[in-house]
């Protein structure tokens, strides 16, 4: 008999499997369909020998040193600062959008100041900021959202920005000074040694036993459990009784080339051109050295694992149907970006696990 049976070992199940097997010395069956734990975030070394993420760039990045201390008991870190380009109109220039970005794009040389009053005389007023689109051209204008955003929202979401949440694009900011970098965060690093390492570390208890290429479908009245946690995406879970909630999808095509580099940062947007959405050069993310280099480019699609939640009014409608579902199901807990609904990045996830366990913590002992 488990005491819990935890779906999913991304960081949401790995965070709760670590704190229950370690701090209340429970017996715990972590189960994922796939081949590997670390969820998203699975890293591995490709047939030339070179760490990749199977899933696409995953870079760690916090404001919070209690989430930050906390994996670092799984981890040693590798400083690294996120730098990110965009191909527009020809030119590779830095997203997000500042003081550089507009100077190259425009042959200008403005100072920050200026540059606050040239946003200021192309910004567009919009009475009540709710969509992505909003969120833009309140700040720098049409020509930047469209030559920027407009696309490449398109391509990444199906959608027009004017269609999601403006939580999307506000996860970009606009600088009016010459900070390039991708991130805003106080703590932004790499693990060193691979997320594949800070997952089998964080997994080591002889009271967690991991099973991968396991359904939970398959073992749920199978294996003796007393309690569920569940972090795949909650529409199955209730077997899509109130519809299929979208989730978009990405295609990965991961090439290896035979020079030492490509590109001269880890990762180029596309937002005007090509199918794909962004190229990811690992070896800038890793530090690792190699005489090839491996790439990935992401083309977004409809069909394929479910990777990101579509934050607008409609589809937080139908979750908020499923999340009274799951309020009403006693001794599961719902956690992580696919069983909330949430575009979380993984100290989010990680946070929201932390505080599901002082959560688990105070009903067990109060028998609330
Ligand atoms: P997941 O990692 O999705 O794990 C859920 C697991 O549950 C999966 O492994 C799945 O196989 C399993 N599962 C689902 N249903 C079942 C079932 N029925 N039975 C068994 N197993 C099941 N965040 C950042 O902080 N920085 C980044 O740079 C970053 N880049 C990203 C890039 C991409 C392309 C994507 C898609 C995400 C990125 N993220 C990034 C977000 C990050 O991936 C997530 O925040 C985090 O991995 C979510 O963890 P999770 O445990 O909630 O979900
Ligand atoms: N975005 C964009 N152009 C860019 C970068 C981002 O339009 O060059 C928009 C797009 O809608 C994207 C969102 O901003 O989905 C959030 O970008 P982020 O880089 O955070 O996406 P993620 O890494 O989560 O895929």
């Amino acid at each position: 008999m488990y005491d819990w049976l935890i779906v999913g070992a991304g960081f949401a199940g790995s965070v709760l499997a670590e704190r229950l097997a370690s701090q209340r010395n429970e017996r715990v069956l972590l189960v994922d369909r796939r081949p590997h734990v670390g969820g998203n975030a699975h890293d591995y070394y490709n047939d030339d020998g070179i760490l990749i993420h199977q899933y696409g760039p995953h870079i760690f990045h916090t404001n919070s040193k209690q989430i930050f201390d906390y994996l670092s008991s799984f981890t040693k870190w590798r400083p690294y600062s996120h730098r990110v380009l965009a191909e527009v109109d020809g030119m590779l220039v830095p997203i997000p959008i500042n003081l550089d970005t507009v100077n190259q794009l425009y042959g200008l040389d403005l100072n920050s100041e200026q540059l606050a009053d040239w946003f200021s005389a192309r910004a567009e007023k919009v009475d009540s900021i709710c969509t992505s689109e909003d969120v833009v051209v309140s700040v720098v204008g049409r020509e930047l959202y469209e030559k920027f955003f407009q696309g490449y929202t398109r391509k990444q979401w199906g959608l027009d920005p004017s269609k999601l949440d403006k939580s999307v694009t506000a996860r970009v900011p606009v600088r009016t000074d010459r900070n390039d970098l991708y991130f805003s965060d106080e703590y932004q690093f790499m693990p060193r040694h691979g997320y594949h390492r800070l997952f089998e570390n964080m997994l080591r208890s002889s009271n967690i036993h991991v099973m991968t290429q396991t359904d939970y479908r398959d073992v749920k009245d199978r294996i003796p459990h007393r309690r569920v946690i569940y972090t795949g995406p909650i529409d199955e879970y209730f077997e899509f009784c109130f519809g299929r909630l979208p989730y978009r999808s990405l295609q990965f095509e991961h090439v290896t080339r035979d020079v030492p580099w490509h590109q001269p940062v880890a990762v180029v947007n596309y937002p005007q051109t090509k199918d794909y959405t962004r190229v990811t050069e690992y070896k800038h993310l890793t530090g690792q050295s190699h005489p090839k280099t491996t790439l990935s480019y992401e083309y977004p699609s409809d069909v394929g694992d479910p990777y990101y939640p579509v934050p607008n009014a409609e589809n937080q409608e139908r979750f908020k149907k499923y999340e009274c579902l799951a309020m009403n199901t006693p001794d599961v807990w719902f956690v992580g970006r696919l069983a909330t609904y949430r575009y979380y990045n993984m100290d989010q996830v990680v946070g929201q696990a932390l505080s599901t366990f002082r959560r688990i913590c105070n009903t067990v002992e109060t028998g609330s």
